[in-house]
C-alpha cells in the first residue's frame, strides 16, 4: 500500500479525543484524482499516490511498533481508495489488539467484516464543494460504536447536515467540528444547543496544541 505519513501525536477529535494515537496516513484521495479536491483541504501532500511510500502491513507494524500498544487511526488522503490494501493492514493491526479508527471521506462504502475496526465518517458539507460526492446511504449502514462528522464552516453548512439528520435515521453518533480559521466556535456551540442537542461539538485539541 502506499503511505503518505507516520506520525505518533495527540488524537484531537471525537471519541478518541486527547488519548495518544499512532496515526496512518494513506497516500491518494479519490476526490482530489477526480480534480475535485475539498475547498478547506489542509492535506494536499496526501493526494497523490505517486508521492507515498510502498509499505506491506509487515513493514507498517515495525514501524509502529515502538510506540505502546496505543490505539491507531488510519486516515487520508481516503484510506478506502486502496480498500483492499487497508483490509489486510486492519487484519494486521487488529490482531496486536491495538483499536483502528478509519477516518473516510463519506464518497466510499466503509467495510464492516472486521468488528473491531470503527469509522469515522466526513460527510462533506456544502463549503467543501463536494456534497454531492457524499453516498448517503453510509449513513444507514454506520453503527452506534462509529461516529458521523460534520465540518462547519457557516450557517448554510450546518442546516444541511441538520436536514441530513433528521431525514436519514443513522445510529452513529454526530459530532460537529469548526472548520478551523473559519467558523465561530460559540456560535457552533449554540447551533447545536438550540438545533441538534443529541450531537457533540468537538474542538480540535490538537490544532490547539499546535500538534500535527
Ligand atoms: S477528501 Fe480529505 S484528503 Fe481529499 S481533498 Fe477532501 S479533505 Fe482533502
Amino acid at each position: 500500500m502506499k503511505i503518505c505519513e507516520i506520525f505518533y501525536s495527540i488524537s484531537g477529535e471525537g471519541k478518541s479525543v486527547g488519548y495518544p494515537t499512532v496515526f496512518i496516513r494513506f497516500a491518494g484521495c479519490n476526490l482530489a484524482e477526480l480534480g475535485s479536491p475539498c475547498k478547506w483541504c489542509d492535506t494536499e501532500y496526501s493526494w497523490s499516490m505517486d508521492k507515498g511510500t510502498e509499505m506491506s502491513p509487515k513493514q507498517v507494524l515495525e514501524k509502529i511498533g515502538k510506540y505502546w500498544n496505543c490505539p491507531v487511526i488510519i486516515t487520508g488522503g481516503e484510506p478506502l481508495h486502496q480498500k483492499d490494501e487497508l483490509i489486510k493492514l486492519c487484519i494486521a493491526l487488529t490482531r496486536t489488539s491495538r483499536t483502528v479508527e478509519i477516518e473516510t471521506n463519506g464518497s466510499l462504502e466503509p467495510f464492516y467484516s472486521l468488528q473491531e475496526v470503527t469509522w469515522t465518517v466526513d460527510m462533506k458539507t456544502p463549503s467543501s464543494g463536494n456534497v454531492r460526492k457524499n453516498n448517503l446511504k453510509i449513513l444507514q449502514s454506520l453503527r452506534p460504536v462509529d461516529q458521523l462528522k460534520f465540518v462547519i464552516s457557516d450557517w448554510s453548512d450546518f442546516s444541511w447536515a441538520i436536514n441530513i439528520i433528521d431525514n436519514y435515521n443513522t445510529k452513529a453518533p454526530i459530532v460537529f467540528s469548526p472548520n478551523w480559521n473559519v467558523m465561530n466556535k460559540k456560535q457552533l456551540v449554540e447551533w447545536v444547543m438550540k438545533q441538534c442537542p443529541k450531537a457533540r461539538v468537538s474542538i480540535q485539541l490538537h490544532k490547539i496544541l499546535g500538534a500535527n
